[in-house]
């Protein structure tokens, strides 16, 4: 049986050994090893990578107390020199630790228990049995939780057996053996676990709650330690530096800055909106002066429908005119009046369009219809301004 490394000596990262066992399977090999520091997967902490002879560990899994690495080929010697990504290891480790430390803070803090853990790539999560938590008591869990690192108390692991477990005040009871493993944030923590930790809290760095999300009557909470939460204090800081350059004031004037420009911008659409309704009504005025026997015409080649809109609005509170719009760059056509006719706009879309294979719709004031043709297009404006006449 494969000496477990990971869980005696954790900061183990190159060492040689022999391969105990090769399985082949259709694709890869599972090879097993005297002694491993690589982690398998377990307790919400994901597997190690790293290489054994040079060939990249793809995975890392316990079955029957015994520890299979996955690999692409066998290797063609009995000996194995065993390298740990320790760069992930580490990640790991703060986390699972942090892990810990935060679970059992949020029990002194708010009588919070921890009901799961998820250790991924991108997020790292507790699941908290309480409906939520408060930005006050989530600052105080955070102050707390970070006061326990630089304390810096030592991280203990030791075996108990199943008649003796009651003696130690663990967070939960675990449901597995008779020879449990226990770690201990000296004075702080107990919990039976079989991941791989730190020796001392301050190995953690800083933890780092980011936000709370609502889980089926529970509360996530979203938090990243150590190296992770310095990329993001470095990512965070260099958004905020970028975005402090661009107003040219300090990062703590960035708010009010945002929130003067949110202001002047709603302003600013006041205006623009009040001078298109002005100049709406001057087109309007243009083209009603054009206007042959009540009937509005006008073809835009530049204009889309949604911009004429105003204008035809103006049109049509301006008087009885029955107003015939087309958007050249769109294929597009509108019909509308202010209801003084009896000439149902959609009524006649609906009647007329499929034999000019447009298609669209309306009510008794307006109705809109495209095309996917220029031509087809032109040939419905026409059927219009002869059946309106
Ligand atoms: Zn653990």
């Amino acid at each position: 049986m494969t000496e477990k490394w990971y869980e005696t000596k954790p900061y183990t990262t190159a060492w040689s050994t022999e391969i105990t066992s090769i399985k082949e399977q259709e694709d890869y090999v599972l090879v097993t090893l005297r002694e491993t520091a690589f982690y398998p997967e377990g307790g919400g902490q994901p597997s190690d990578y790293g290489t054994i002879n040079g060939m990249n560990v793809l995975d890392v899994f316990e079955q029957d107390d015994e520890v299979y690495h996955k690999l692409q080929h066998a290797p063609d010697q009995k000996e194995a020199t065993c390298q740990i990504d320790w760069a992930r290891r580490l990640d790991h480790m703060q986390h699972h630790t942090g892990q810990h430390l935060l679970s059992a803070v949020c029990i002194e803090l708010y009588d919070a228990h921890t009901v799961s853990f998820h250790l991924g790539t991108d997020t790292v999560t507790i699941d908290l049995a309480v409906p939520s938590l408060s930005d006050e008591q989530l600052a105080h869990i955070e102050q707390r939780v970070n006061e326990c690192v630089y304390q810096n108390k030592e991280i203990r692991t030791y075996y108990v057996t199943k008649e003796n477990v009651h003696t130690i005040p663990l967070r939960k009871l675990p449901d597995v053996g008779d020879h449990i493993r226990i770690v201990e944030i000296s004075g702080i923590d107990y919990s039976a676990c079989c991941g791989t930790h730190v020796s001392r809290t301050g190995e953690i760095g800083i933890i780092k709650l980011l936000k709370t999300e609502k889980q089926r009557g529970n509360t996530r909470l979203h938090f990243k330690c150590g190296l992770r939460a310095l990329m993001d204090y470095q990512l965070a800081h260099t958004t905020l530096s970028t975005l402090a350059g661009k107003f040219s004031t300090g990062r703590h004037q960035l708010i009010e800055r945002i929130e003067k420009l949110e202001q002047e911008q709603k302003q600013l659409q006041k205006e623009i909106d009040l001078l298109q309704t002005e100049k709406a009504a001057y087109v309007a005025n243009e083209l009603i002066a054009n206007s042959n026997k009540g009937i509005v015409t006008y073809v835009s080649d530049d204009q889309p429908t949604k911009a004429l809109q105003l204008v035809i609005k103006s049109i049509t509170e301006k008087g009885d005119y029955i107003v015939l719009f087309a958007s050249m760059i769109e294929n597009k056509i509108i019909l509308a009046h202010n209801g003084f006719s009896s000439v149902h706009c959609g009524q006649l879309f609906k009647e007329q369009l499929a034999a000019f294979n447009g298609k669209g719709g309306g009510n008794a004031n307006q109705a809109q219809a495209g095309f996917s043709t220029k031509e087809e297009m032109e040939n419905f404006l026409s059927f219009l301004q002869r059946t309106i006449n």
